[in-house]
């Protein structure tokens, strides 16, 4: 039988735990955290995002800020504004939503986030603390997995763990999560050859690819712990799409010992880690 992991009702626990945290904050400093999400450009996938943190920060009782951009701002114009709210003395979380336009360096714009301030967990400084095991803001979604990951297994010392993905935001982060946890971790990318016999032998997958059912019900090892963190849309015929993740779900139901549905798994976690994220950076500062 496979326990399908409720990550919508896990991140409504952990934001409530948030908003306990808040309360307390506010008690001790007189002031509540605040987050600032700036937006650049018209993407209507960012701007969904965008809303649902905003609305997810004022109901844990923090101040949401938001700064729209249009898609023409110049890369100076953006950097004055990091600046200005790595400045201020109000704002304790700054996520600058990706992608941006072409013609700014992401990195640059990322390395400018005062690291204290980095919620989203991204500049090199907190990167380089995760991967030398101090204490830093972690990227939201692999923390997220990692909570689902070990309230379904416990204890994860020693066991295989494979990550699919070697991206900064997912793959890598996520992998150095497990290793911190002393799994025996492999990482996959598109250049691996024989996912099929990785897949096999993994304990715990993580699958942050971006290709739907890219991962095979029948690959899987019984009794695995499978996340899903893929978004991918695919059409359904009727002219209308649906979000499907990385991993046969079907295939997996049955095989899998746990397994996070797409939608509903890994996507409420990781906003609800954004807010932990916050108040992390708040009271550290
Ligand atoms: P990304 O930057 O595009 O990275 C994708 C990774 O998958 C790369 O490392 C790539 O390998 C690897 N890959 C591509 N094709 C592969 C294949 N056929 N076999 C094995 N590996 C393959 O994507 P990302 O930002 O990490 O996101 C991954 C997925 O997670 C996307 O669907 C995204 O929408 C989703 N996501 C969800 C959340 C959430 O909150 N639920 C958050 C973030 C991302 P190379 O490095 O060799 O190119």
């Amino acid at each position: 039988m496979t326990v399908i992991i409720d990550g919508k009702a896990r991140a409504a626990q952990l934001r409530a735990d948030v908003a306990a945290g808040v309360s307390e904050f506010v008690a001790v400093r007189g002031r509540a955290p605040g987050l600032t999400v700036v937006l650049v450009g018209e993407d209507p996938a960012s701007a969904v995002y965008v809303r649902s943190k905003g609305k997810a920060t004022t109901e844990a009782g923090m101040v949401s800020g938001e700064h729209r951009l249009p898609a023409t701002v110049s890369e100076a114009e953006l950097l004055a504004l990091v600046a200005a709210l790595n400045a201020d003395p109000a704002v304790d979380g700054i996520l600058v939503q990706l992608p941006l336009p072409r013609h700014i360096d992401t990195d640059r714009v990322l390395a400018t986030i005062d690291p204290a301030k980095d919620v989203d967990g991204f500049h090199p400084i907190n990167a380089g603390r995760l991967a030398t095991g101090l204490d830093a803001l972690v990227p939201c979604t692999p923390s997220g997995c990692l909570m689902m990951i070990e309230e379904a297994l416990g204890d994860i010392t020693g066991k295989e763990a494979l990550v699919i993905g070697r991206s900064n935001i997912v793959g890598k982060p996520m992998a150095a999560l497990l290793l911190a946890r002393s799994a025996t971790v492999t990482i996959a990318h598109s250049r691996t050859r024989d996912l099929a016999a990785h897949v096999a032998r993994a304990e715990i997958l993580v699958a942050a690819v971006g290709v739907a059912h890219l991962v095979k019900g029948e690959w899987i090892r019984p009794g695995a712990c499978v996340i899903d963190v893929g978004m991918n849309r695919v059409a359904t015929g009727d002219g209308k799409s649906r979000l499907t993740g990385d991993v046969d779900y079907d295939g997996a139901l049955g095989r899998a010992g746990w397994i996070t549905p797409v939608p509903g798994g890994v996507g409420p976690m990781t906003i609800a880690c954004l807010l932990a994220n916050t108040l992390k950076a708040a009271k550290a500062r």
